[in-house]
């Protein structure tokens, strides 16, 4: 078993999943590159619907874009798929149905995942079937639509199956409206070596990142069966397996907690080999950050 997040330098902040005016989004690419910049972000991933927005030559050393898409077919029976891959190739067929574009993700090595499950009406059996190298735990967009961003229980039945899954949360800006906030509502930190495309993808490939609605992760280290993290201040700390299984600090209201220690010998000692453990933490507004599976 390989610790996942050993020896972390830097997080870069991205965000995998949104829409311009070349699709269905109200934002021209120029304006939704200037918003991310301006936010602080270090990258982006730009999805318009089944149509590849080329922007990677614009990239910089300090800004870096990924030429990306979101694929989409519709079932009839309440049921739909939006899959975003991150990383395609010079040449994909766009517009072309979603098997041959899922196809041409694979083959250019993109990273493939799942988007918005619960709003998709997509079932566990559906995921597993997809094979998809992660899911979205947050989806901002749907949080105005109808409150179905979440996928948290989903992605634990993945891992608790043996799979591992990615999490990802994200924006899906599609623009307006103007009186709310689109951007910024979900990201990723990912630990890259560089900040280039070959090392975002490198890194989100090996699942070096993490998932957040607000508090960060400053570092998560494992000595021996120690397992330290360091965070922006949280209310919540929760080391989190298959079913019932947790270590946890919960700080009462009005205080907080930056750095926790968990001892993984007592609680390996008495469940055995697990399929999965991972990182969440919340902070006092209610805003939550998730690691990926912390051993593969
Ligand atoms: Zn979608
Ligand atoms: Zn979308």
């Amino acid at each position: 078993m390989r610790f996942r997040y050993k020896d972390l330098t830097r997080f870069y902040k991205g965000n995998t999943h949104l829409h311009t005016t070349n699709s269905d989004g109200q934002l021209p690419p120029e304006q939704a590159i200037a918003l991310y910049r301006d936010a602080g972000y270090d990258w982006l991933a730009v999805t318009d619907h089944n149509v590849v927005t080329r922007l990677q030559d614009r990239s910089t050393r300090k800004f870096c874009l990924i030429d990306s898409v979101e694929i989409n077919d519709n079932a009839a029976d309440w049921r739909t798929r939006h899959v975003v891959c991150i990383g395609v190739g010079k040449r994909f067929p766009e517009r072309s149905g979603f098997g041959t574009m899922f196809a041409a993700a694979r083959k250019a090595r993109a990273i493939i995942y799942l988007a918005h499950p619960h709003w998709s009406g997509n079932s566990l059996t559906q995921i597993v079937r997809g094979g998809y190298d992660g899911i979205e735990v947050f989806n901002g967009v749907t949080w105005f639509h109808n409150r179905k961003e979440g996928a948290v229980y989903l992605w634990d039945e993945l891992l608790r199956t043996g799979r591992d899954v990615l999490g990802f949360a994200a924006d899906d800006n599609h623009g307006r409206p103007a009186e709310f906030k689109t951007h910024d509502m979900g990201w990723i930190m990912v630990a890259a070596e560089r900040l280039e495309r070959g090392s975002i993808l490198a890194a989100l490939r090996a699942g070096r990142f993490y998932s957040s609605t607000g508090p960060e992760f400053r570092s998560i280290e494992l000595d021996g069966d120690t397992l330290t993290v360091r965070c922006s201040p949280v209310q919540h700390v929760w080391l989190i397996g298959p079913a019932w299984v947790n270590r946890r600090i919960n700080s009462p209201p009005g205080t907080v907690v930056e750095q926790h220690t968990f001892d993984l010998g007592p609680l390996l000692a008495k469940e055995g080999r697990l399929p999965y453990l991972r990182l969440e933490i919340q902070d006092e507004q209610g805003n939550r950050a998730w690691t990926n599976k912390l051993f593969v």
